[in-house]
């Protein structure tokens, strides 16, 4: 892949703090990455094992500008440049906006429910040259409809790959497999992301079906943390290390440089497992924009901590809530929801029946961005109580995804909501 690190280099600035996550989501190899790069010039997927593996396994993000042409007429308006590809004159600066890519292997699917928490709205990339849909095209569009994910833009991808009538007869099957979805009337854009066709016409679409929706700056800042990191080189002299950074998003809320904060549930205690909430300083702010003095809700940032990066390294503290000292919602450890299971889920090869909850089966459940297995303790016709083998920090009645081990995979077998 060494078109990758090149892209990474690439890297574009953009003018302000994404105002909103866009989500890919799609059964993996169908271009999602790719996607994303087309449009943002990043290859959002770079960790050593997914560049070495080519696929994507912790969610990655990339950040783009789109801007409008008035002299052009649409789609080929709409671009990511200042200047009008078309017609080189000044173009107008519509929004900034945060990609969060999602893998699409069967095994990853916390981390796409993950990046899912965090979306505004989804591009469900469909490769035009397979059948349609394959497994976890229909385990995603699930996960975005029971998330409430009403903004979905589709995506046919790899239409270079096809001839018109190819093109036309997966159109008809994309239209055939999201009618009657939360994805009904989405519009269906053709791409070919390798040879960057339409992508004007992409955020065309982007544009019209993902408003950033209104969120409340002057309420208590709530983060929620998607990736943490260690940023310090290996080998590095203890005395210019930095601390742990966290990703992720501000829901409402605007954090400031110094601000004290809070991170919920916080870490396990060294002995009994019992974990106890953090507190520290804002270091350091970054958006995609560069360094900040402060940031709002909206697209992704990342926050600098006085943390030992040690305790943060390696997406340890993904699923934490951040905010002000004595403002976050309560911790769970204990459950009570309120089920709503699919009638069929994603199974090894065919869909397969959902059974009921059964006392003292393993779930898993992903709250938010946090991911934790849980055993039922007690289960009724529509409720189950669950014990969570780490406590979780959610609002009550947040809605948390449950996924059953069905033929040695975790599949997404519906939701409840925490009562
Ligand atoms: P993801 O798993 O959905 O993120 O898919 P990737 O973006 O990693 O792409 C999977 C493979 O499909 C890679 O080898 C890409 O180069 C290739 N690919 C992606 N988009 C296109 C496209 O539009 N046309 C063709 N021919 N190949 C593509
Ligand atoms: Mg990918």
């Amino acid at each position: 892949m060494a078109q990758a690190s090149t892209q990474i280099e690439a890297r574009r600035k953009i003018p302000r703090q994404p105002e909103c996550n866009v989500g890919s989501a799609g059964h993996v190899d169908h271009g999602k990455t790719s996607m994303i790069q087309m449009i943002t010039g990043v290859w959002a997927s770079a960790h050593s094992e997914e560049l070495k593996r080519g696929i994507t396994i912790k969610v990655g993000y990339a950040d783009a500008a789109f801007y409008k042409c008035h002299n052009t007429a649409p789609p080929a308006s709409y671009s990511t440049l200042p200047v009008c590809p078309v017609c080189g004159r000044e173009t107008e600066l519509l929004r900034c906006v945060s990609f969060v890519d999602c893998p699409g292997h069967e095994s990853l699917m916390t981390n796409m429910l993950a990046g899912a928490a965090l979306m505004d709205g989804s591009l469900l990339v469909i490769a035009a040259n397979e059948p349609v849909p394959r497994p976890q095209t229909r385990e995603h569009l699930q996960a975005l409809q029971m998330l409430g994910m009403k903004k979905i833009v589709v995506v046919q991808n790899k239409i270079d790959l096809i001839d018109d009538e190819a093109a036309k007869k997966s159109h008809d099957a994309i239209k055939n497999f999201i009618s009657n979805t939360v994805a009904a009337d989405a519009p269906i854009i053709p791409i070919s992301a390798q040879h960057n066709i339409n992508g004007d016409a992409l955020i065309e679409a982007i544009e019209q079906t993902i408003p950033t929706p209104k969120r409340d700056p002057a309420a208590n800042a709530l983060m929620h943390v998607l990736r943490s990191f260690d940023v310090n080189k290996p080998g590095i002299d203890i005395s210019s290390m930095v601390g742990g950074v966290l990703g992720g998003s501000l829901v409402r809320g605007r954090l400031h440089f110094g601000d004290e904060i809070e991170i919920l549930p916080g870490l396990p205690e060294e002995k009994g497992g019992k974990f106890s909430a953090v507190t520290t300083k804002v270091e350091s702010l970054g958006t995609g924009a560069g360094m900040a003095q402060e940031v709002g809700p909206g697209g992704l940032v990342a926050v600098g901590t006085q943390l030992d990066p040690s305790v943060v390294k390696a997406d340890l503290m993904v699923g934490s809530l951040l905010g002000k000292p004595g403002t976050l919602p309560p911790i769970w450890s204990h459950v009570k929801l309120d089920l709503q299971l699919f009638e069929s889920a994603v199974g090894s090869t065919e869909l397969v029946k959902v059974e009921k909850v059964r006392r003292e089966e393993v779930l898993r459940l992903n709250v938010g961005t946090a991911s934790v297995l849980a055993t039922v303790t007690a289960a009724r016709e529509s409720t189950a109580e669950l014990e969570l083998r780490k406590p979780v920090a959610a609002e009550a009645n947040s809605r948390a995804a449950v996924s059953r081990r069905i033929a040695e995979r975790w599949r997404l077998i519906g939701s409840g909501v925490i009562e």
